[in-house]
């Protein structure tokens, strides 16, 4: 295929955006669809970064109706990228079924030549030249969004009418979607680590599994989850899930506060791009250190054990 059209979907709840939502748009040139209820304020939050915003206002979360809605909109599109969120990941193949198209997951690349994807938790790159238009997810974390420009047109909004062929976004019959009965609110300490806004992690410089009890309790107090290093996990002080880096999980937080963590570029490849970062470490010219915003130095397992006292956790 040659040159040809990338346009993001992206699943709205409620006005918020996904986990990895930007970095789709970005990865997409700027043209956004976006799905769901209450898309202003979703809308509003991409109007730095976006070129062309479509709004497809349809009721809450159904993925099987929206798929149906907006394949006769996607037709025309060569390249359908999501963000590989809970909610992308279920749309996707619901889309490339109402459009009859090949699905390709976990992208950290993505363009109609050229999709390249993370497999064996990233240990290999798996490349695909495109013959035909596809459906494909975008890992969050995976790359950065660009500043805006100061002098940059405000995108164009357009709400979306009927697609050829079918109703307005929102009127299609029921399908076969899950019913929602409930949306629980995120617990940090068990959530996908992908997902986490905050995350407090440790490092081999934290010293011994107790510190890693004590971390998680100070994970909880702070509304964090928890991270750790391969050196970590592979001691068995914390599980594998817990795991970042490019053999581990690939994480997007806002806040990344780092214990007793070198920096290795196995460890800040799945980081993604935080936008604090707060280190504490012996070594003031460790990459951690000269990647953080705030740079402690310090012993890492006493200052832990300050914020614990500071946060009234118990220190077990
Ligand atoms: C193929 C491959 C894949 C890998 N995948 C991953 C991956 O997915 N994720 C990952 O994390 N790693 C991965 N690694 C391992 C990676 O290369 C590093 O070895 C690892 O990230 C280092 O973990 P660390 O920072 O905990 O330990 P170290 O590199 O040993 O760093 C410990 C840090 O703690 C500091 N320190 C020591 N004592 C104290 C103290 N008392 N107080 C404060 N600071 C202290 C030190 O100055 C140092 O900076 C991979 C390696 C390979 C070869």
């Amino acid at each position: 295929m040659t040159a040809g059209t990338v346009l993001a979907v992206v699943p709205v709840r409620g006005g918020a955006l996904p986990a990895g939502a930007a970095e789709t748009v970005a990865e997409a040139g700027g043209r956004v669809l976006l799905v769901g209820d209450e898309l202003g304020p979703a809308a509003d939050a991409l109007e730095d970064l976006a070129t062309e915003i479509l709004l497809a206002e349809a009721g809450p979360y159904a993925p099987g109706r929206w798929a149906g809605e907006l394949a006769g909109h996607l037709a025309g599109e060569d390249l359908v990228l999501l963000p590989g969120s809970p909610d992308g990941r279920d749309l996707a193949p619901r889309l490339a079924a109402a459009l009859d198209r090949t699905l390709l997951t976990g992208a950290v690349l993505a363009g109609p030549d050229r999709v390249v994807l993370a497999r064996l938790g990233g240990r290999r790159a798996e490349e695909h030249h495109p013959e035909g238009a596809l459906v494909v997810t975008f890992e969050p974390g995976c790359r950065s969004v660009p500043a805006p420009a100061p002098d940059r047109p405000r995108p164009v909004r357009r709400a979306l009418g009927p697609a050829p062929g079918t109703g307005s976004p929102g009127t299609a019959p029921p399908s076969s979607d899950a019913t929602v009965v409930g949306v629980s609110p995120p617990d940090p300490a068990s959530m996908d680590l992908a997902e986490a806004p905050r995350i407090v992690a440790g490092g081999a410089g934290l010293g011994e599994a107790g510190a890693f009890a004590l971390l998680a309790r100070v994970a909880t107090a702070l509304g964090a989850s928890m991270g750790a290093t391969r050196v970590v996990t592979d001691a068995g002080w914390v599980g594998h899930e817990r795991q970042i880096g490019t053999t581990g999980v690939t994480v997007g937080p806002r806040v990344y506060l780092a214990l007793g963590i070198s920096g290795a570029v196995q460890h800040t490849g799945g980081l993604g791009h935080p936008e604090h970062i707060i280190s504490i470490n012996l070594d003031p010219s460790c990459p951690m250190m000269a990647m953080a915003d705030l740079a402690i130095v310090t012993e890492a397992a006493p200052l832990l054990e300050a914020l614990a006292a500071r946060l009234g956790v118990d220190g077990g």
